[in-house]
């Protein structure tokens, strides 16, 4: 499943594609994906041309010249590939895997500066939908969502301010889409490993009684955003190898300090201990319990 950092690189990789051209013709190749595409979905975005592509959490979002926002989710297996009209121009570099469409091509962006963009997804658990820009922080996507981890609002204090007073196990807490949008397990098992976290430590250990974050809250702040920076860095440098805007290509380069590692060595310098794993919420946690070891609620 694409993380957040693949999310970025997919938006990276669209960005010049989509941003200042206009949609000249969509198809659009089945009613749904998980859920069913927006009313007159081809209607509303041909002749419209896109303004900006942003991200929250592990959601796109298209700015139309209508005020309207194509917000997009890769879900389990999307993505997007994109191909140009003048493929003579990087001979090589823009084809279709399969040669042809694809049974799992489920929607075509055809745009006004010759680029096509083809979202294909096996599994179909993605989804798009079109959203007024002026209520897009009340609709259904993002009412309920936490902030956003990869930018500057992520601090120590409000880690402190989310995290303050709460037993639940700190791994659970920093799942918690409504406390922070779009970390997934893996990026939060090696945010707990750099920091020297027990994954089952009382997410209120990182505040003080008086509310102030701690020293490691502090430090998980700045972990969280290193993390995924460098997935982010990854996935962009494999993305210029890559023609295919791939929601799995921030894997490829990056090799995890914890995740997936049970029973090898532990990286840290001079450390003896061995990665562990075990299973929170039906998910497997993987950590150091040399390194990281519990603490108590305050
Ligand atoms: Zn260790």
């Amino acid at each position: 499943m694409p993380e957040l950092p693949e999310v970025e690189t997919v938006r990276r990789g669209l960005e010049p594609a989509m941003v200042g051209a206009r949609f000249t013709k969509v198809v659009q190749r089945r009613p749904d994906l998980r859920f069913p595409f927006p009313e007159r979905f081809v209607e509303r975005l041909e002749g419209q041309e896109v303004r900006a592509l942003g991200r929250r959490a592990k959601y796109l979002l298209a700015d139309l010249s209508s005020g309207e926002v194509l917000v997009m989710h890769l879900g389990m297996s999307g993505r997007f590939l994109v191909t140009q009209e003048d493929a003579s121009r990087m001979p090589g570099e823009f084809h279709h895997e399969h040669g042809g469409l694809d049974a799992h091509d489920h929607v075509t962006f055809h745009l006004s500066n010759g680029a096509s963009v083809t979202y294909n997804d096996a599994r179909r658990f993605g989804f798009m939908d079109l959203v007024p820009r002026s209520g897009i922080e009340t609709c259904r996507h993002f009412a309920q969502m936490g902030i956003e981890p990869l930018g500057n609002e992520l601090s120590g204090q409000i880690i402190a301010d989310l995290f303050a007073g709460r037993r639940t196990p700190l791994k659970a807490a920093l799942l918690d889409q409504r406390l922070i949008a779009g970390l997934g397990n893996i990026y939060v098992c090696e945010a707990l490993f750099r920091t020297g976290l027990h994954p089952e430590a009382p997410a209120g250990s990182l505040a003080t009684g008086a509310g102030k974050p701690t020293d490691k809250a502090h430090r998980l702040a700045e972990v969280i955003r290193e993390v995924l920076s460098e997935a982010v860095t990854a996935g962009g440098s494999t993305l210029r190898d890559h023609a295919q805007v791939d929601g799995s290509l921030g894997y490829f380069q990056h090799s995890f300090r914890v995740y997936d590692r049970a029973g090898e060595p532990c990286v840290t310098p001079e450390c003896s201990g061995t990665v562990a794993r075990l299973v929170q919420s039906g998910r497997s946690t993987f950590y150091c319990p040399a390194c990281q070891k519990p603490t108590r609620a305050r």
